[in-house]
C-alpha cells in the first residue's frame, strides 16, 4: 500500500513537471526600480522564477521595471462608475483595461455612502461581474467607504448626509454577503456610537479597517487602533476646513504609529507641504498612495453632466461649479508616484513602495507588491519623462495586458 501511494505521488510529480515544461516561460528586461540595475526577470506560469543581472556591454534596456501599482481607492474610471446600478461585466472590463494602461494591476473598486438597497445591489453587481481570470486577479476585493461616517459638514465631505448612519454589524454582514465576501477594506468614523466594537468585529473577520471622514479625539483614535484599525483614509481630506489647532483628528493620527496613512498626492487635494510633512512623519513604510479617482478619470477634459449636475473635468481635478468646490480626484496613482518624488525628494524605490508593496501588505496580498522569485508577475515597464511616469507595458500574471506600441 505504501509502495503504491509512493508510486502514485511519483507519477503525479512527473505529470506535473511535464505540464510546467509545456507552459512556456517568458521574460522581461528592464532597469530594476530598486537600484537601477539592468535585469532579466524570468517568468514561469505567471510567477517570477528568477531575476538575473544583465551583463554590461550587451544592449541594456531603457525602461524601468517595477511591480504593478496597487490602488485601494478607486470609485470609477473612464466613465464607468462602480456604483452604477446598471454596471455590467463589459463596463468593468473597460475600466480595468483603462487602469492597466496607467500601470495599475490591482485595485479595490470603492463604494461610498448610499442607502442599503443601492449598496447591496452595487456589491452584487460588482461581485457578479468578475468572471474573467485577469479581472479576478486585478480585483481582489472591494473598499466600502462609509456609510458609518461622521455626519458633520466638512468631515462627511461628499458623502450624502441622509444616508450616513451608525455602524451596524448585521447590515454590514448582509452587504458582505452580497459582495460574496469580497469587502476587504472599510473606512469608518471611530467616534460614531458602536464603532469601536464594530472595528473589533471587522478585525476578527480579517477586514482591514481604516479611519476616515471623522472627527475622532486622540483617545477614540487610540481605542480604534487597539481594536484593530490600521489605516487613515486620505489623511488631510474628509476633514473640516476650520479645526482646533490642538485638538483635531490630524495630530493623533500622525502621532499613532499603529496607523499607516493613505494620501491623494495629486497636487490638488493636499498642498506639497502637507504631503511633505505627512511623509516625514509616516515615512515610506507607512504611507500609501491612492488615486480616489472618480468615474470621470481618463475621459477627455471638458464639461460633463451627471445625475442632473454639471461638472468640469480639468487635467488636475473634477470641479463642481454650482458649489465652487472640488468634486473629486482624477489623476491615476501613477501620477501620484511621480508627484510624491517631486514633493518629497524621495527616490523611485520608495515612491513605488508606497503604491505597490505597502498596499499589498495592508490588504494581505502576499503574492504581490515586490519583484522577487515566487511573487506573481504583475509588472510594469515604464520610462520617466520630464519627471512623469510613462507606462510602456503592463503585465498581470506574466500576461501583457497593455502595451504602448
Ligand atoms: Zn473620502
Amino acid at each position: 500500500m505504501k509502495f503504491r501511494s509512493c508510486t502514485y505521488i511519483l507519477l503525479l510529480l512527473i505529470v506535473l513537471s511535464g505540464c510546467s515544461e509545456k507552459n512556456e516561460g517568458n521574460y522581461v528586461e528592464g532597469l530594476l526600480y530598486l537600484d537601477g540595475e539592468a535585469v532579466r526577470i524570468e517568468i514561469v506560469d505567471g510567477y517570477i522564477a528568477q531575476i538575473k543581472p544583465l551583463r554590461s556591454g550587451t544592449s541594456l534596456p531603457e525602461v524601468y521595471v517595477a511591480p504593478g501599482l496597487i490602488d485601494i481607492q478607486v470609485n470609477g474610471y473612464m466613465g464607468v462608475d462602480f456604483s452604477d446600478q446598471e454596471l455590467t461585466r463589459e463596463l468593468m472590463l473597460e475600466a480595468t483595461q483603462a487602469l492597466w494602461k496607467e500601470g495599475v494591476t490591482t485595485y479595490l473598486p470603492t463604494l461610498i455612502t448610499r442607502d442599503y438597497e443601492r449598496l447591496e445591489k452595487s456589491f452584487s453587481l460588482l461581485a457578479g461581474s468578475l468572471d474573467d481570470d485577469l479581472m479576478l486577479m486585478s480585483i481582489p476585493g472591494f473598499h466600502l467607504e462609509g456609510p458609518y461616517l461622521s455626519p458633520v459638514k466638512g468631515y462627511r465631505g461628499a458623502h450624502p448626509e441622509e444616508y450616513i448612519r451608525l455602524p451596524d454589524w448585521e447590515e454590514f454582514s448582509a452587504l458582505q454577503e452580497a459582495a460574496q465576501g469580497k469587502i476587504r477594506l472599510i473606512t469608518v468614523a471611530p467616534e460614531m456610537e458602536g464603532a469601536i466594537p464594530f472595528i473589533g468585529l471587522c478585525n476578527e473577520k480579517g477586514i482591514v479597517v481604516s479611519l476616515g471622514h471623522h472627527n475622532g479625539s486622540a483617545d477614540i483614535i487610540d481605542q480604534a487602533v487597539e481594536a484593530g484599525a490600521s489605516l487613515s483614509t486620505h489623511l488631510g481630506n474628509g476633514c473640516a476646513n476650520e479645526i482646533n489647532r490642538h485638538h483635531n483628528p490630524l495630530w493623533p493620527q500622525l502621532a499613532n504609529d499603529g496607523l499607516s496613512i493613505s494620501i491623494i498626492a495629486d497636487g490638488s487635494h493636499l498642498t506639497k507641504e502637507e504631503v511633505r510633512t505627512f511623509y516625514k512623519v509616516k515615512g515610506a513604510e507607512r504611507t500609501i498612495l491612492v488615486s480616489d479617482a472618480l468615474s470621470f478619470a481618463g475621459l477627455p477634459l471638458g464639461e460633463y453632466e451627471k445625475d442632473g449636475h454639471r461638472y468640469l473635468l480639468t487635467e488636475e481635478v473634477v470641479k463642481y461649479p454650482e458649489e465652487n468646490v472640488l468634486a473629486g480626484a482624477v489623476q491615476p496613482v501613477s501620477k501620484c508616484v511621480s508627484n510624491i518624488m517631486e514633493f518629497t525628494n524621495c527616490d523611485l524605490k520608495d515612491a513605488i513602495r508606497m503604491a505597490s508593496e505597502n498596499p499589498a501588505r495592508l490588504i494581505g496580498l502576499d503574492h504581490l507588491g515586490e519583484i522577487s522569485s515566487g511573487k506573481r508577475a504583475d509588472l510594469i515597464l515604464f520610462t520617466m519623462e520630464d519627471g512623469s511616469m510613462v507606462i510602456q507595458q503592463t503585465m498581470v500574471a506574466g500576461k501583457v495586458v497593455y502595451s504602448n506600441e
